[in-house]
């Protein structure tokens, strides 16, 4: 990481460079699609020039490849694979891995263990991790619940400990997280305007586009191909947890990759999709998982005892399996229903 913030403090040095009167230049986009963190990623950043734009794209593509290899459950020898097999890792002076736990283990404490980070092993024994699906039945559930405990993992500024039995993968939040270190190395190199779709769960919008007007996001219908509707963000993320992102089916019963942190089985909460949107991207990325696990009701008295918390607060949009639609009161004007579904009702949540 010392090389990518030398070659930072560079790309900030030229980013700040005040233009000559009269030679204002028009900003320049620069595009990447990486592959990392199981998804696709589409990285749209402006400069004051091509060159500025796509020295700070590759830039935050290399960002996310070390942020992978740091955060991966599935790669060998990474810390956390290290951390599963052995129940223990030591931790480098400049590891990310204790700042994303510390905010991640204070997520899953607010939202009453719905977000659990050691429900891996539940993951894995449903197929999620091999696509080798399977039901487990009610004994093996009930095992792997009793090992589902996010505050059985113990660290310190050195090292990080699970108990036998308990693993730990970030699928819920290090997409969360890479946005935020994303944008925060993006403003500190001067760059005013980038969208970083870092696959549906996490998309962090960074200032407005570059002729002032918000980006506009497409929230997916959970039912279809398309998109059902519009969000205009500015200097916001949004992330998503939908139980059509990746899912089997057996005997009619679909089975989705969250997993309920009290049954070890798959979150049959009667919600398709919930959407996130606050100034954190790990927030968005934590709270949508956890939301889809609470359900309509319970997610909607969470965002109203969230609002007095100014770490906390977020807007939401959720979608039940039947379809209906409800936005909180924030989320009124940014929101509007895309072409095809303008008859579809907008419940706004007070
Ligand atoms: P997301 O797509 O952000 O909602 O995260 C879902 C991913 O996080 C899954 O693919 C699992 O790897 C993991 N996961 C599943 N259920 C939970 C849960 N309740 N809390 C934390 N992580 C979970
Ligand atoms: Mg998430």
């Amino acid at each position: 990481m010392a090389r990518l913030k030398k070659l930072a403090s560079l790309l900030l040095a030229a980013a700040l460079c005040i233009p000559l009167a009269g030679c204002e230049k028009k900003p320049e986009a620069a595009q990447r699609t990486v592959l990392a963190m199981d998804t696709v990623m589409n990285l749209t950043v402006y400069g004051e020039d091509e060159d500025a734009a796509q020295e700070a794209v590759s830039l935050i593509n290399a960002w996310i490849v070390e942020l992978e290899g740091e955060f991966s459950a599935t790669k060998e020898d990474s810390p956390v694979w290290t951390l599963n097999r052995t129940g223990k890792v030591e931790l480098d002076v400049d590891a990310h891995l204790p700042l994303l736990l510390e905010q991640t283990l204070d997520l899953c404490q607010v939202t009453g263990g719905t977000l659990d980070i050691t429900a891996y092993p539940a993951v894995q024994a449903w197929g999620f991790t091999t696509g080798e699906y399977r039901v487990p039945d009610e004994a093996e559930l009930a095992a792997l619940a009793a090992n589902i405990d996010w505050s059985a993992l113990e660290m310190d500024e050195f090292a990080i400990r699970l108990p036998e039995g308990v693993e730990i993968d970030l699928g819920a939040v290090a997409k969360g997280y890479a946005g935020d270190v994303l944008a925060q190395g993006l403003t500190e190199m001067g760059i005013s305007s980038a969208l970083l779709d870092l696959g549906q769960s996490s998309i962090l919008a960074v200032g407005a586009k570059p002729d002032g007007t918000p980006w506009r996001i497409g929230v997916q219908d959970p039912a279809g191909d398309g998109y059902l509707g519009v969000l205009e963000l500015t200097d916001q993320a949004m992330g998503t947890s939908g139980s059509y992102q990746r899912y089997f089916e057996q005997d009619g019963v679909r089975y989705c990759h969250i997993i309920d942190p009290k049954t070890a089985a798959p979150a049959q909460s009667g919600l398709a999709s919930v959407t996130v949107v606050a100034p954190s991207c790990l927030l968005c990325d934590g709270l949508s998982t956890a939301l889809f696990v609470m359900g309509l009701e319970e997610g909607v008295d969470f965002w109203r005892s969230a609002q007095s918390d100014p770490n906390l607060a977020f807007e939401a949009i959720f979608i039940e399996d039947n379809g209906a639609i409800s936005v909180t009161s924030g989320l009124k004007d940014a929101f509007a229903l895309a072409e095809g579904y303008t008859d579809r009702e907008v419940t706004v949540l007070e």
